[in-house]
């Protein structure tokens, strides 16, 4: 092994990283993540570091699982790869589909398989036109998103998607793909607005936009139960239900993108069920595999499965749609999610847990405007005068600020703008929830107090 200066100049040399400024970061040198176990990471000069994040969203059992680990080595060993194209398929991807009709609400029984969250929103666009197509209706075309929405980086997620700044980077965007508000309250409501009004006044916004394209044109919305990306935010109660009507309404798709929020993130098996509302479509990723290798899926209704089973050949597909080695990595770790109660354990007790340290650290401190989550999932608002819902003119830098207290007092716990976001391991314990909630307020106190707050 190499000492972290050779693996820094290594990396520097030769590595791009997503989502970074290269040159920036090639100064200051990455830490080197070596090790992991449970809810810990080890860098490469020997600290232990409490992963506030679950990597990406997504070591839903946490780090260095044996079961998984068998479950690849015997796989790979079995039955490495094949494809599922022409004609053939593999009891790895026979046994994940049967495992996920069991777990998924009812009308949900078929599964299209990928890599990535971001290849799953390009199946939900492919399946959605070709629903609309086998009922004769292909003029619906249009989907809408919302702003601040994060769907993917390839060029149809980051168009779903309401990043601005990755729109400003990109070639050209996917047409008939359209963008309303997001379920802001802290952010964007008027002073004098109720959280409910407001949620019924965003979700109205889709309303005006299908009236505004023509129904017999709109093919579907798309949105993450809470934004992950975007800063956990949670729309007020009033809001799902009335885009669930207004969908219904207008015979318009409705597309739950459960990459963060699936797999008991909320202390339910998919996040649409905390909030309420049934999709049409739901695209996994992340907690299928708790990232121990990359796997996406598409989750289709009964009746848009019917229609592409009754109606031909669906034109799409990946090398490994389906690989049976992450098919393998997905039953285990599926069956450890529910045999040994994983998700239960958020709902009942560990996300009750987090939910009540995390406000009792944090409501009433002078740069934290709001505290949101349910489960295992939590944003933290920074704000220059929380009562005022005033956030700060740099609200970006603040974050940046406060994520590197994190990072030195080895916390990771991520910025997304003016808001800070946990979301950890969901095997996390007290004792580490305690763990993670003082590194934070630590954080977030010195980010307070270099600011004269
Ligand atoms: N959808 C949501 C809600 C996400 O949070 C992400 C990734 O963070 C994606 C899609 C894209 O997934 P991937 O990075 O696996 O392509």
């Amino acid at each position: 092994t190499r000492g972290t200066a050779e693996y820094r100049a290594l990396d520097a040399a030769h590595h791009l990283h997503p989502f970074s400024d290269m040159g920036t970061l090639n100064q200051i040198g990455s830490r080197v993540i070596v090790k992991a176990n449970g809810v810990y990471l080890w860098d490469s000069d020997g600290n232990r570091i409490i992963d506030g994040m679950a990597g990406l969203w997504c070591v839903n059992v946490g780090y260095g699982r044996q079961e998984l680990a068998d479950a690849a080595y015997r796989q790979m060993r079995e039955l490495s790869y094949y494809n599922t194209f022409f004609k053939t398929t593999h009891p790895p991807v026979i046994e994940l589909s049967a495992l996920l009709a069991d777990l998924a609400p009812e009308p949900f029984n078929h599964f299209f398989y990928c890599n990535s969250g971001s290849e799953g929103n390009d199946t939900v666009l492919r399946i959605v036109h070709r629903y609309w197509a086998t009922q004769g209706r292909p003029d619906k075309k249009y989907v809408i998103s919302r702003r601040n929405a994060y769907h993917g980086s390839t060029i149809a997620g980051a168009t779903l998607g309401g990043m601005d700044y990755m729109h400003e980077q990109m070639p050209a965007k996917v047409d008939h793909i359209v963008h309303i508000g997001q379920p802001y309250f802290y952010g964007e409501a008027p002073a004098d607005m109720t959280p409910e009004a407001f949620g019924l006044a965003r979700a109205r916004e889709l309303e005006a936009k299908i009236l505004e394209l023509g129904a017999e044109n709109v093919a579907a919305f798309i949105g993450e139960p809470f934004q992950g990306a975007g800063g956990v935010i949670f729309p007020p109660s009033s809001y799902w239900p009335e885009i669930e009507r207004i969908c219904r309404k207008y015979d318009v798709l409705l597309v739950a993108d459960e990459v963060i929020g699936g797999f008991g993130r909320t202390g339910e098996w998919f996040a649409h069920r905390y909030f309420g509302v049934s999709p049409d479509l739901m695209t996994l990723a992340k907690g299928l595999t708790s990232g121990y290798v990359p796997m996406g899926a598409v989750a289709i209704h009964d009746r848009i499965a019917r229609a592409l089973i009754d109606n031909g050949e669906f034109n799409h597909g990946l090398t490994y749609s389906g690989h049976p080695v992450a098919a393998a990595v997905a039953i285990a770790n599926l069956k450890l999610l529910r045999d040994e109660g994983i998700v239960e354990r958020v709902r009942h007790e560990a996300g009750p847990y987090f939910q009540r340290c995390l406000r009792e650290a944090f409501d009433g401190h002078p740069i934290v405007g709001e505290v949101v989550g349910a489960g295992l999932v939590a944003g933290l608002q920074l704000a220059e005068d929380p009562r005022a819902r005033k956030r700060f003119a740099d609200g970006a830098e603040v974050g940046l600020l406060c994520r590197d207290f994190c990072f030195n007092g080895n916390l990771i716990m991520r910025a997304t703008g003016d808001r800070m976001v946990l979301s950890p391991p969901l095997v996390v314990t007290h004792d580490e929830i305690d763990e993670i909630v003082a590194k934070a307020k630590t954080a977030i106190d010195a980010t307070a107090k270099q600011l004269g707050l």
